[in-house]
């Protein structure tokens, strides 16, 4: 992978709603109304009238990706992406749509001026995806999408424990 492009990636460890970027990724569900995990935090953290802008929005399928503001986040935007459940289909399916995630994800961001995302393990929690197949689409997929639009200058993978980074540091090492 070209070095400009992987100079833009950066792994990190922590809570993806204390990152200061314009835009943040949250894993939603297709109902956007809120649920556990990361969704959970993303939504204790912005406030309420996420939420309330969320239900205006009607859902999303898998995939696919909507946008919404920050509130009370350092975030200026939220994009909601809805992954794939894992055990619900095979495999090659599942990192079709994964893949769809952070390319849809990616697009809309620039297409809203976004130049810096972060992105967590979309899929890794209760939908079950294993943290290594995922992070190889989740890296390959946006280094692919970043050479072609090069308007977003920063994207950032945060993780929520040292192992996963772990994963994604060899990773994105492999591709240098
Ligand atoms: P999904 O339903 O897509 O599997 P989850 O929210 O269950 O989504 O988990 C996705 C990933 O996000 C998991 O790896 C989980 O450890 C991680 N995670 C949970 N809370 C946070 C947070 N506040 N910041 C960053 N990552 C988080």
């Amino acid at each position: 992978m070209e070095k400009s492009v992987l100079q833009k990636i950066e792994i990190r460890q922590g809570d993806i709603t204390r990152l200061e970027v314009d835009a943040i990724v949250n894993a939603a569900n297709s109902s956007l109304l809120g649920g556990g995990g990361v969704d959970g935090a993303i939504h204790r953290a912005a406030g309420p009238e996420l939420l309330d802008e969320c239900r205006t929005i009607g859902g999303c399928p898998t995939g696919e990706a909507r946008i919404t503001g920050g509130y009370r986040l350092p975030a200026a935007h939220v994009i909601h992406t809805v992954g794939p459940v894992y055990h619900r289909m095979n495999a090659a399916r599942a990192e079709n749509l994964l893949a769809q995630c952070y390319v849809n994800s990616l697009t809309l961001a620039a297409a809203h001026g976004v130049r810096s995302v972060a992105f967590p393990a979309i899929s890794c929690g209760v939908y079950g995806y294993p943290i290594a197949d995922a992070c190889r689409v989740a890296i390959d997929s946006s280094c692919r999408f970043l050479k072609a639009l090069p308007a977003i200058e920063k994207v950032v993978f945060i993780l929520f424990s040292e192992g996963d980074r772990q994963v994604y540091e060899r990773h994105l090492a492999s591709l240098a």
